[in-house]
């Protein structure tokens, strides 16, 4: 059911919209703007209902003050205003509502308006999730990793602190597909995807399929030192799925990582840095694969085995 919040200082007419969409949504309701703002920060809503006139905070101020936040901006608003309330009407579409329901409330109208929001939004969402993540894995696309790399890279310069990215490949995996056939293949890609991903879970990480076979990892605010033993219980916690692979001397699923932390300048360049991850990549793999190969801080090469 999808979550709609109902912010209203009149309980009358905050219980008289519920009782309208209770039956098909998940209603939350509020009685001024700032609990309002607290809930949306805490929870997930795909349609907002507000009230234009209230004490305290109005129905414009939380509108810009949703606008202005990032994990709010993407919720539709739709405001509620009197019939007679053209200008009000005009002001709220103006500063980004995207409609508007009148006071005395008619239900099917109602019902139907913000049925087609809530349409829009989950239409928009299931764009959004298509454009930016892997169909395959779950994981973020390489689209969306080319946004997320710069910013990240960016984020590392200004803030000054460690940036680590890092390539991983699973090994001997074109004899795989031979032995166990492509769809079989496909699966192995996605347990892989997910098993890195799960040791990945800081907001601060960003973890994407790279294409084919190989994944990409950036790490934000860990030392190398740090990084690379993580990196070794990742390239570990693979093996130990014990993913039959008869053809490769290991007898499981592996993958060989390589990778590279930095503490980024102004000036410096990210491709610099991700050939260098790409580098160690291909030492891991030519030192026997299975295993994690590093430069720190200093570029200096560590290696696992
Ligand atoms: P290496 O250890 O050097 O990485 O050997 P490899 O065989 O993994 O490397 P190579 O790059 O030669 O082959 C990668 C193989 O990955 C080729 C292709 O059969 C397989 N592959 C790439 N994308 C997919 C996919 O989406 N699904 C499946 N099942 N296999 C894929
Ligand atoms: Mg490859
Ligand atoms: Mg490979």
């Amino acid at each position: 059911m999808e979550k709609i919040l109902i912010i209203d200082d009149s309980p009358v007419q905050a219980n008289l919209l519920e009782s309208i969409l209770k039956d098909e949504y998940d209603i939350t309701v509020a009685n001024t703007a700032q609990a309002g703002l607290q809930c949306v920060r805490s929870e997930t809503f795909s349609l907002i209902l507000s009230d234009v006139v209230m004490p305290d905070m109005d129905g414009f101020t939380l509108l810009k003050t949703l606008q202005e936040e990032l994990v709010t901006r993407h919720i539709p608003v739709i405001l509620i205003t009197s019939l007679s309330d053209i200008q009000n009407e005009e002001r709220g579409l103006t500063l980004g509502a995207v409609d508007y329901i009148a006071k005395p409330f008619h239900a099917p109208i109602v019902r139907a308006r913000v049925h087609t929001h809530i349409k829009l939004y989950q239409y928009r969402a299931k764009i959004e999730q298509e454009a930016l993540y892997d169909e395959l894995t779950g994981a973020a696309n390489r689209r969306y990793y080319d946004q997320q790399s710069i910013i990240k890279w960016q984020d590392a310069i200004r803030l000054k602190v460690p940036f680590s990215v890092c390539m991983f490949d699973i090994d001997k995996f074109k004899l795989y597909n031979d032995h166990y056939g492509h769809p079989a293949g496909d699966k192995v890609i996605a347990a892989v995807a997910q098993t890195v991903s799960g040791y990945l879970r800081r907001n601060t990480d960003f973890f994407a399929r790279y294409g084919g076979e190989e994944f990409v990892a950036i790490v934000l605010g860990s030392p190398a030192s740090e990084v690379f033993e993580h990196l070794k219980k990742v390239r570990r916690s693979i093996e130990d799925l014990h993913i039959e692979h008869k053809n490769w001397d290991f007898r499981y699923v592996t993958v060989s990582i390589g990778g590279v932390t930095v503490i980024p300048k102004f000036g410096d360049e990210y491709r610099t840095y991700l050939q260098l991850a790409d580098t160690m990549l291909y030492d891991a793999k030519r030192f026997g694969r299975n295993q994690v190969v590093w430069s720190n801080e200093k570029m200096v090469q560590w290696r696992e085995k």
